[in-house]
C-alpha cells in the first residue's frame, strides 16, 4: 500500500480540491490534506488514526451513518449482476423502475415522474430547463426568468450557481447568468427591523417578492426556487406564514414552484420531507444528498403532473425529450438509494430525526442562547446553527478579519468534531447523521460548547 505521506504529496501536487484557497493548500498553510480512511456510525476517522463525530454528515448527505453494509451489498450485487445500461430510449433496469416508483409515491406534490442526474447542481440546472421548456410548449416564451433567495444555495454549475444567493459563488466567474434574479432572504434574525413579528415579516417578503415580478412583468417569470429550510446560507427555518404567504404570490402570477429538498429531503428535518412539515405544494422537487446518503452520486428531478401533462401532450408535435446524460439513471447508483430508502423506512429515520432532533434543539438552546458572543441558536430536526456576534444587544458582526466562526470550528475539530463554518458570517453549522443516538448529541454539543468557549476566552484576551 501506498504510505500516506506520498498519498499527502499526491494530492498536494495534482488535486484541484473544491471551495479551498488553493494558494494556503500549496504552501502548507493549511496544513497536510486530512486522508479520511474509514467510518462507522456517526464518525469517521483519518490516517493518522484520529477519530470525528462528523456532525456534518459529510456534507449534510451521510444521513444513514457511515459503514452500512447492506448498502455496500446492494452496490455490489448490481455491479455484478449489470453494472450499467442507459435510460434512454425506452430503456430501464429493476433497481431504476422500482425505485422511480417509489420515489413518486412518496414526493410532495403531484409528482408524475422522476428524471436523474448525479448532484443536485445539475439537477437545479434541469429545473431551470423545465421552468423553460414548459413556458414555450404552452406558448409564453417570454415566461422564463427564474427568482431565487439571496443567501439561498442551489449549487454551483451555471444557472444553479446563479440561483445561489450568494456573490462569493459569483464572482470571477461571469455568473449570474441573465433571468437569475434574487429576492430577499427568509432570515429573520438579520433582514426583521425592530420589533417586527416573524408574521410581519413573511408578509413583507411576499410583498417583495411580488413587486419584483410586477416589477420584472409576470408574462416573464417563470419559476421559483426555494429551499424549504434554507441550508448553506445559514441554515435558517423559515419564519412562521412564510411559505403560505410566498406560495399565495406565485400562485397569483402563474409562476412555477421549485422546492430544493436536496438538504431537507428524506427526513432531515423531521418531516419525509420538508414540504411536508410546511405546507408547501410544489410543482417540482429537486433531491439528491439523502437519496443516497452519499454511497452513490444521484440526485432526482421530481416532475409534478400540470408540469408533465404539458411536456406530454406537445410530444407529438416537437418529438423526443432532448434532454440527459450518459449515466441518468444509473443502475448501481439507483440500487444505491433503494437499499438506502428501505433503511430510511425501516428505521424511521424522520421520525427518528424529529425525537432526537427535539433533544437536539433543546441542548443547543440550553447550552448556547446565553453565551456572550451568540446572537441567534436555530434549526429543526437535526438541522442546527449557532450565529456568533460581538455585540448580541446591536447584533454588531465580528470583524471579518478575526475569521470566529472558522476558528471555532477548527477549535471543535481539534477537539474530535466536525461542525462547519457555514461560508457567510460567523455561523457553526450541524447536520449529524440521522442514526446519531442522543448520547452523541450530548457529546457533540459538549465539544461545540467546549470549542467556542475556548475561542471566547482567546477574544476576551485580544479584543477586536
Ligand atoms: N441544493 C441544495 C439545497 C444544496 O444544499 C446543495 C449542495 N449543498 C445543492 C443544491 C447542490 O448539490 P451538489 O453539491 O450535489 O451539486
Amino acid at each position: 500500500m501506498t504510505d500516506m505521506k506520498t498519498i499527502a504529496e499526491l494530492d498536494r501536487a495534482s488535486v484541484l480540491h473544491p471551495f479551498t484557497q488553493l494558494k494556503d493548500f500549496a504552501t502548507g498553510r493549511m496544513g497536510d490534506p486530512t486522508i479520511v480512511t474509514g467510518g462507522q456510525g456517526v464518525r469517521i476517522q483519518d490516517a493518522t488514526g484520529r477519530s470525528y463525530i462528523d456532525g456534518f454528515a459529510g456534507l449534510y448527505c451521510v444521513n444513514i451513518g457511515y459503514g452500512r453494509t447492506e448498502v455496500a451489498e446492494a452496490i455490489a450485487r448490481q455491479a455484478y449482476k449489470l453494472a450499467y445500461y442507459h435510460s434512454y430510449a425506452a430503456h430501464t433496469t429493476e433497481e431504476l423502475a422500482i425505485l422511480s416508483g417509489r420515489l413518486v409515491k412518496m414526493a410532495p406534490g403531484k409528482p408524475s415522474k422522476v428524471f436523474y442526474g448525479l448532484s443536485g447542481s445539475d439537477a437545479n440546472e434541469t429545473q431551470a430547463k423545465l421552468v423553460w421548456y414548459y413556458n414555450n410548449l404552452r406558448g409564453q416564451p417570454k415566461k422564463k426568468k427564474i427568482i431565487s433567495r439571496e443567501r439561498g444555495y442551489h449549487g454551483c454549475s451555471v444557472v444553479s450557481g446563479s440561483m445561489t444567493g450568494m456573490s462569493f459563488y459569483h464572482d470571477h466567474m461571469d455568473l449570474p447568468f441573465p433571468g437569475i434574479l434574487h429576492t430577499g432572504s427568509p432570515h429573520h434574525y438579520w433582514g426583521a427591523e425592530a420589533g417586527e413579528t416573524e408574521e410581519a415579516f413573511s408578509k413583507r417578503r411576499a410583498a417583495e417578492l411580488e413587486q419584483l415580478i410586477l416589477r420584472e412583468g409576470p408574462e416573464t417569470v417563470g419559476g421559483f426556487i426555494g429551499e424549504p429550510v434554507l441550508g448553506t446560507g445559514g441554515i435558517t427555518p423559515p419564519p412562521a406564514g412564510y411559505w403560505q404567504e410566498i406560495q399565495a404570490v406565485l400562485r397569483r402570477y402563474d409562476v412555477l414552484l421549485i422546492a430544493d429538498e436536496v438538504i431537507c429531503g428524506f427526513g432531515r428535518t423531521g418531516a419525509d420531507f420538508g414540504c411536508t412539515l410546511y405546507g408547501i405544494e410544489p410543482d417540482l422537487v429537486t433531491v439528491a444528498k439523502g437519496l443516497t446518503s452519499g454511497y452513490m452520486p444521484l440526485s432526482g428531478v421530481i416532475v409534478g403532473e400540470k408540469v408533465y401533462g404539458v411536456m406530454e401532450d406537445a410530444a407529438d408535435r416537437i418529438g423526443a425529450f432532448s434532454h440527459g446524460y450518459t449515466y441518468s439513471g444509473h443502475p448501481i447508483a439507483a440500487a444505491a438509494a433503494n437499499a438506502v430508502l428501505d433503511i430510511v423506512e425501516k428505521e424511521r429515520l424522520s421520525e427518528r430525526a424529529r425525537v432526537v432532533g427535539a433533544h437536539f434543539q433543546k441542548q443547543l438552546k440550553e447550552r448556547f442562547a446565553q453565551m456572550e458572543i451568540v446572537g441567534e441558536v436555530r434549526g429543526v430536526g437535526l438541522l442546527g446553527a449557532i450565529e456568533f456576534v460581538a455585540d448580541r444587544h446591536s447584533k454588531r458582526r465580528f470583524d471579518p478579519q478575526q475569521k470566529v466562526g472558522a476558528r471555532i470550528s477548527k477549535a471543535a475539530r481539534d477537539r474530535g468534531l466536525i461542525a462547519r463554518a457555514m461560508p457567510h458570517g460567523d455561523i457553526l453549522g450541524f447536520a449529524p447523521p440521522l442514526v446519531v443516538s442522543e448520547a452523541e448529541i450530548d457529546e457533540m454539543v459538549d465539544l461545540a460548547y467546549q470549542a467556542t468557549k475556548q475561542v471566547m476566552d482567546e477574544l476576551a484576551r485580544q479584543p477586536a
